[in-house]
């Protein structure tokens, strides 16, 4: 019996990685060392000229990490997985263990694999052959990405792309990693904590509920203390030069950036959803789609400075969707929230090349009050130009959003759901 045609393209999978590995760890190493024989050889041999073997372990070390980078990105959506499906329901995010929804059958330990177990098991539960949807591993594959390409553009590069802080002179995997520079893993922990809360807001959002109050102040709190306790996890600081105060005492200092983020969080995160109105392609998720908790975060996690260039990004990316979003057939809705997550990750690799390259009105520590008008004339623009009315599919208009909003405020959002007026979106938990 030959088998089904998704192993079979697990198994070529897995041959085009172990094949992949086995060039980039051995052929690639052996053939450099072959070329470098055939030239001439310096008197003196240079720290760099690494012989084959060591360039074997290097790689070698290289690709584990990656992969073991990977493979934290995919639990950690796993787990997001669960939250965005627990939160808006109450449920207990640990006491209980994972189960299919339409069996109610424990799921096993072998089929709770981030990505691997979605192909393993052909996209249905083990027992009763029900249809895992796609969004699971889709939501695993983001994460995953988003752990690997922070790994390579942040961590391994020395923090190439953060500003302020100079890069590191030593980078690759052996100075980073081996010998740990905590600074930057710190960082770089720092950072996938804050795009990880944001993006399962973004989903739960989507979903059409709120994110419950309770972990809103949760997930800030926790985003909050590691600063306050390593103020160097704030890289770009209050304003340069800072008072004498606030120089003295960088928990201080901290506590001002963070204070100030808040504050700008809550003032962008009004204006994006004053904006956002006639860009919901949804009526139903319309009246959820709160972008303001996730500028709060961002405000306090990365600063006011990167929080204004990614409300910039955000709208540019927005009326680029909306506008696309006119020529397809059913207008799919996308969270504003997942938008300020896709720009808050541009941001984050071009974040040194802004701050240090792109010119005095660039959001940075040093930027004067003119220069500041540039960024904030074009989020105040690109607001005014998303609200306008023919960005929007048909059929939804502000005034339908304020009749939800109208329905919310007299019977609240559960009632407005059970009565069939927001589509909810029934999904099965894995
Ligand atoms: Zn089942």
């Amino acid at each position: 019996m030959s088998p089904p045609p998704h192993q079979k393209r697990l198994h070529l999978a897995w041959l085009a990685l172990a094949l992949g590995l086995i060039v980039y760890m051995i052929v690639l190493p052996a053939v450099d060392a072959a070329r470098k024989r055939l030239q001439p050889q310096p008197s003196m041999r240079v720290l760099e000229d690494m012989s084959f073997a060591e360039q074997v372990r290097v790689r070698s070390a290289e690709a584990f990490t990656a992969v073991w980078f990977f493979a934290l990105g995919g639990t950690i959506g796993s787990f997001l997985n669960v939250v965005v499906y627990r939160l808006p329901r109450r449920q207990s995010l640990v006491l209980q263990r994972s189960h299919c929804p339409v069996c109610g059958g424990q799921i096993a330990g072998r089929d709770n694999l981030p990505i691997l177990s979605y192909f393993l098991l052909g996209g249905r539960c083990r027992m009763c052959r029900a249809p895992i949807p796609l969004r699971y591993p889709l939501v695993e594959l983001t994460i995953a990405t988003l752990f690997l390409l922070l790994y390579f553009v942040q961590l391994i590069s020395g923090g190439a792309n953060l500003p302020v802080r100079e890069p590191n002179h030593y980078r690759g995997v052996v100075w980073i990693i081996f010998y740990t520079k905590w600074d930057l893993v710190g960082l770089y922990l720092y950072h996938c904590y804050v795009f990880c809360v944001l993006f399962s807001w973004a989903l739960i959002q989507g979903d059409g509920h709120r994110v419950p109050r309770r972990s809103q102040l949760v997930a800030l709190t926790i985003g909050i203390i590691p600063p306050l306790v390593w103020p160097h996890l704030l890289l770009v600081p209050l304003h340069q030069p800072l008072p004498a105060t606030l120089a003295a005492n960088p928990r201080l200092a901290a506590l001002a950036a963070i204070g100030t983020g808040c504050i700008g969080g809550l003032v962008v995160g009004g204006w994006l959803r004053w904006s956002r109105s006639r860009l919901s392609f949804k009526a139903e998720t319309a009246v959820t789609d709160d972008p303001t908790v996730g500028c709060v975060l961002l405000g306090a996690g990365l600063g006011w400075q990167a929080l204004l260039s990614i409300a910039v990004f955000t709208l540019v990316l927005k009326c680029l969707v909306a506008f696309v979003s006119r020529w397809t057939p059913r207008g799919r809705h996308i969270p504003i929230l997942g938008v300020l997550f896709a720009g808050a990750v541009l941001h984050q690799i071009f974040w040194r090349t802004g701050v240090h390259h792109a010119g005095p009105w660039w959001p940075g520590p040093g930027t004067g009050i003119v220069p500041l008008l540039v960024p904030v004339g074009c989020l105040v623009l690109l607001g005014m130009l998303a609200r306008r009315r023919w960005w929007s599919k048909p059929g939804v208009l502000a005034k339908d959003i304020d009749g939800i909003e109208g329905s919310i405020a007299t019977e609240g959002v559960d009632r407005v759901h059970s009565m069939g007026i927001t589509g909810f979106d029934r999904r099965d938990e894995c």
